[in-house]
């Protein structure tokens, strides 16, 4: 089969005939239809040595594509069904995966695409665990991000958040990948949203899906603005997708009682806080992870009843990898560059 290999650390991504895998008991080999391009891609890329198991290595996460062939011992899927799978590695027996929150699997064995060879290939092996049948009528690229893209923002904001009809939310890379998915996630379970992010284009963009405010926080106030859009009073819920760059500001911008989930930071990992201001307002922060192949069913479902709508800017065969990577790094995708191999 035809994949795209990193052979050396940091390396330049190179188009390869390899072998195409077997599936092991418990895997599915999948014919991949969709892999999307994602800033993490381009990290694991960086810090191969560190973070990937070996080389040659194969990047991609979010992916879905039809059932080929199936291994020993997998129940519930047959060659020919379309699937989106999830990208992490869990056990599925530990006290937390048993619970529904495989998110913080006790034996969490990483990610496909980074502990074992991803989507950036013709076909793949993965944990049928992964796996969620997705509808006939939706398309391939479509299907890879809703794992990543919206699976994401959707733990994060309807499970951690708990975000409640009229609350006021705010989006901090609200223009990125998941950030424009969080932002349709927000709008759907009601809450009034603000994006914050860099750069008129994806502001814009933010407010023409249904943001009622956007913020750049190298050209305002954020904590400010945050202030000024909820009357003095402060946000209910802040997404945090950037890291310590806004969340001096985006802190100071929470009401009383407000809950602050924390999914990614970028931006460094250095950040202090106010004990004394975490007990007098009463905040609540709370870390979210990935999504659930449960809560994938749901994502499938809303997406499948037009709730909201994965945003694919470009499609392109494995050849584009390198592109695709370099659009993530000039900051210039709107949704997701998806592969189609
Ligand atoms: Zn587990």
């Amino acid at each position: 089969m035809r994949a795209v290999l990193i052979e050396e650390p940091d390396g330049p991504l190179v188009l390869r005939e390899v072998p195409r895998p077997e599936p092991d008991g418990g895997e599915i080999l999948l014919r991949v239809e969709g892999c999307a391009v994602d800033r993490f891609d381009v990290a694991i890329r960086r810090g191969v040595r560190e973070r990937a198991t070996s080389l040659p290595h194969i990047l991609g996460h979010e992916i879905a594509g039809t059932v080929v062939e199936v291994g020993d011992g997998v129940a519930g899927l047959s060659e020919g069904d379309r699937v989106a799978s999830t990208l992490d590695l869990v056990c599925g027996e530990c006290r937390w995966c048993l619970r529904g929150r495989e998110t913080i699997c006790e034996r969490f064995g990483g990610h496909v695409g980074v502990n074992v060879p991803g989507g950036y290939a013709e076909y793949v092996a993965l944990p049928a665990r992964n796996l969620v049948p997705i509808p006939d009528d939706l398309g391939m690229p479509e299907a890879s991000i809703l794992a990543n893209a919206i699976g994401t923002p959707y733990h994060a904001i309807v499970v951690r958040m708990g975000i409640q009809p009229g609350d006021r939310l705010v989006i901090t890379g609200a223009g990125g990948g998941v950030g424009l998915h969080a932002l349709q996630i927000g709008l759907m379970a009601g809450a009034d949203v603000m994006a914050v992010d860099l750069g008129r284009p994806k502001l814009d963009h933010a407010l023409s899906l249904g943001a009622s405010a956007a913020v750049d926080p190298t050209e305002a106030d954020l904590a400010k603005a945050i202030r000024e859009w909820t009357g003095g009073v402060g946000a209910d819920g802040v997404l945090e997708l950037v890291g310590p760059a806004t969340m001096h500001a985006t802190l100071n911008g929470l009401a009383k009682g407000g809950k602050m989930v924390i999914v990614g930071s970028h931006t460094g990992k250095d950040w202090t806080i106010d004990p004394g201001d975490v007990y007098r307002n009463e905040w609540e922060i709370r870390g979210s992870r990935n999504v659930s192949s449960d809560e994938l069913r749901t994502v499938v479902d809303l997406v499948d009843r037009g709730l909201v709508d994965p945003i694919i800017d470009q499609t392109g065969g494995l050849e584009e990898a390198e592109r695709f990577q370099q659009r993530v790094i000039d900051g210039v995708v709107i949704g997701r560059d998806v592969l189609v191999p």
